[in-house]
This record gives structure tokens, C-alpha cells and sequence, in this order.
């Protein structure tokens, strides 16, 4: 479904990614491991536009998607969960959401996905006319995955949904993204706390400075001790 091939890129002159390649078939859990400041933030930004790499190849069912911007992006169905959320906080939870759906009313049935994203997380339906800015963190969290979520993206990619949340939230959101997937939607989960993607995920890449170092076709409780240790320096 996407296959990131050989791609180079970054800030202006400074170069983060120096030839990553990586690929998500349709209907996985596709982890992205790695340290601080190691590129994988970047490389989601590449996938969905917002930065024009500098050498290879980003391929979404064959086509390149090189140059294409993140608003057409999102049309073809590629959705993309920053990190730090960017929710509206001035606008309530049910706004957040009635504005995403806005850009996709011809393609898809709003009411039954704003049903989907509240059944989903039953606390934004609690919450449902709160600002987006009085929320929890964990509540923003799932706000921020319900808004990318209502569009019924194909692939949704997460940065860190995990940051700054509380172990048990950060279950329940983890239990959540697992459903998503099994409801259909492929997903590339980017995230330092490999412990919370253990369950999650179907198959794992970890990055070290701009490139895929070590890659899992399946992530156990050995492996998950082999990758800390190793990759992550968390021994
Ligand atoms: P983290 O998990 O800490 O977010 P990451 O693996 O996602 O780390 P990136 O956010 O991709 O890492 O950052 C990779 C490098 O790019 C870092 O050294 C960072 O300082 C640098 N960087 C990020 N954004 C910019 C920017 N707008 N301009 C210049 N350098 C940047």
C-alpha cells in the first residue's frame, strides 16, 4: 500500500533521512521505533507532504506522492495524526470533528462516521460539547485520532500517540488504535515507547540517525528486550 523508498531529506541544508525505505501492506500495524531526534517525525512529514524530500521515492498504491499536497493527500485518503495534537482548542469536541468531515461530505456518510469516532471513544461523546482546550491530555489525544479517523482515511499515520499520557490512558488509547486496524485501516505508528506499541503492532522498524536500522516481522517480549537494548539504549 506504501512503500518509502530510498528517501533523503530534511531541513534546507540540513539533512535528517539519508535513504529510508520502508513499506506498510494494506490491513498491518506498522511500527516506526527509535530514539529522540533520530528522523521519525520527519519521514511522517515527508509521507504527508508537508516536506518535499530531496532524493527518493514515497509510493501510495503505485503512485508517487512526491509534490502532491497534504490537503489533496488527505482526499486520497492518507491521514496524519501529529505529534502534540493540534486539536481546535477554541472550538468544542463536536466542532473538531464536524469540521474534519466537511472537507470529504461527497465521499463519505458523515452521520454514521461521527457515530463510528464517538462509539470508538465514548469519553469524547461524554465530552462532546467541551472546547477541545479544557480536555484532558488523554482526551485530547483521542480527539486528535477521532478527527483524523472521521474521514475514513485508508492509512492513518500516528506520531507518538503515547507522549505525555498516563500508562493506563495510554493503554486504553493503544486498545483503541488496535481496533481501528481491525475495523479496517491500515496504520504506521510512530513511537519511542516501544513497550505500548508491543501489543499493537503487527511488525516493526526501528531508525537510528535518518535510517531503518533493524527490522521485525514480529515483536515479542524477547525481541521488544533485543530492540531496547540495542537500539534504544534503554537497557
Ligand atoms: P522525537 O521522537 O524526539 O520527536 P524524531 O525521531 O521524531 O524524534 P524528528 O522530529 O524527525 O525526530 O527530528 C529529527 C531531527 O530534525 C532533530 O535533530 C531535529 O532537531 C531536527 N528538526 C526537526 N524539525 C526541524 C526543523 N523544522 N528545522 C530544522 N531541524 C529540524
Amino acid at each position: 500500500m506504501l512503500e518509502v523508498r530510498n528517501v533523503v531529506g530534511g531541513y534546507g541544508e540540513i539533512q535528517i533521512l539519508h535513504g529510508v525505505n520502508l513499506t506498510v501492506h494494506r490491513g498491518e500495524v506498522v511500527g516506526l521505533l527509535g530514539a529522540n531526534g533520530v528522523g521519525k517525525t520527519t519521514l511522517l512529514r515527508v509521507i504527508s507532504g508537508l516536506i518535499r524530500p530531496s532524493g527518493g521515492q514515497v509510493l501510495y498504491q503505485g503512485q508517487d506522492l512526491v509534490g502532491i499536497s497534504p490537503a489533496r493527500l488527505l482526499r486520497m485518503g492518507i491521514a496524519h495524526v501529529p505529534q502534540g495534537r493540534h486539536i481546535f482548542s477554541d472550538m468544542t469536541v463536536k466542532e473538531n470533528l464536524l469540521v474534519a468531515l466537511d472537507r470529504v461530505r461527497d465521499r463519505v456518510n458523515a452521520g454514521e462516521r461521527l457515530e463510528y469516532a464517538l462509539n470508538l471513544f465514548p469519553r469524547l461523546r461524554e465530552r462532546y460539547h467541551q472546547l477541545g482546550g479544557t480536555l484532558s491530555g488523554g482526551e485530547q489525544q483521542m480527539l486528535a485520532i477521532a478527527r483524523a479517523l472521521a474521514p475514513k482515511p485508508d492509512l492513518l499515520m500516528l506520531d507518538e500517540p503515547s507522549m505525555g499520557l498516563a500508562p493506563v490512558i495510554v493503554e486504553s488509547v493503544f486498545k483503541t488504535i488496535r481496533q481501528i486496524a481491525e475495523d479496517g485501516t491500515t496504520i504506521l505508528l510512530v513511537e519511542q515507547n516501544a513497550t505500548a506499541a508491543l501489543h499493537v503492532v503487527d511488525r516493526v522498524y526501528v531508525m537510528e540517525t535518518g535510517a531503518i536500522v533493524h527490522e521485525s516481522e514480529r515483536l515479542d517480549d524477547s525481541e521488544l528486550q533485543r530492540i531496547k537494548e540495542v537500539y534504544l539504549g534503554l537497557g
